[in-house]
């Protein structure tokens, strides 16, 4: 699975387009950050031609669409709605779409509402954001290299704020986001939600799928998996023993004291030991 984080900083804002919002292509691109990996990466995608001799942002843009084809999955806060629609006005995104997730979209449909990025970032990462859109517009036209830096370390820093609220839900299984009140908010996902579900591999935690040794029943929701019977035998009444998709809080059996949870599929994990043998999933 290859993945592929993104965003987009535009030549002009809403106010400067005419039709605003519903001409999103005619903003135009002016940078774009992508964060991709193994071996982990950053690149930034500009007209870094040299002054008076620009290739062109139409070259860069579609060498940016041909380069996010090639990732099975393109992560991006709002891609659907505005970074891809940026990108339409360079080359043909249809598969761009096919292969989106978006988190803001994700959220949206989960919550009934939008949620911005600072909110989910401070509420669950501790951090926010270093500006915003309309002032990277500012920055990136400005004609002053300090600026245009700014503008630059603005998206990189939203791309890993992206990063890191996607590596956070897939660890636990949850996000936070501040409400009109500034309280902490909890969403939780499903498997699948954030798909690839646990995709990243946490070190400390080692784990071997043992689907095929237990047996479970009821009905399976979002987040709980009701088990009927433990790879030791040990037989549960339903929904006296329930698995949780968080690896980081297993349930233990009382039996033979096994940490289990479950996964994408139904799979079901046992946390085992650092000396035991390690089982990549
Ligand atoms: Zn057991």
């Amino acid at each position: 699975m290859k993945e592929i984080y993104l965003d987009i900083e535009t030549q002009h804002w809403s106010d400067e387009v005419q039709g605003g919002w519903s001409n999103i292509p005619g903003f135009g691109m002016a940078l774009a950050v992508t964060f991709d990996g193994p071996p982990p990466g950053l690149t930034c995608w500009g007209d870094w031609g040299p002054p008076g001799q620009p290739v062109g942002m139409k070259a860069v843009a579609k060498g940016l669409i041909n380069h996010l084809k090639q990732f099975d999955r393109i992560i991006t806060f709002n891609g659907e709605r505005f970074d891809f629609k940026v990108l339409s006005a360079y080359g043909d995104v249809s598969a761009l779409y096919e292969k989106s997730f978006d988190l803001l979209a994700v959220l949206q449909k989960k919550l009934g509402h939008r949620v911005s990025l600072e909110s989910l970032s401070r509420a669950t990462l501790g951090r926010g954001k270093s500006g915003d859109g309309k002032k990277a517009v500012e920055w990136l036209r400005s004609g002053d290299t300090e600026q245009y830096a700014q503008a630059v370390h603005y998206c990189i820093g939203d791309v890993m704020l992206l990063r890191d609220l996607v590596r956070y839900a897939r660890d636990h299984g949850r996000l936070y986001f501040l409400g009109r009140d500034e309280g902490k908010r909890e969403i939780g996902f499903g498997p699948g939600e954030l798909w690839p579900t646990f995709s990243v591999h946490k070190d400390e935690i080692r784990v071997r799928d043992i689907t095929d040794q237990v047996q479970y029943g009821g009905d399976v929701d979002d987040e709980s998996l009701p088990l009927t019977r433990c790879a030791c035998g040990e037989v549960f009444g339903s929904w006296s023993f329930v698995l949780s998709i968080y690896r980081d809080d297993p349930r233990v059996c009382p039996t033979c004291k096994r940490k289990l949870f479950f996964g994408v599929n139904i799979r079901v994990y046992e946390v085992i030991e650092q000396d035991q043998p390690k089982e990549e999933f």
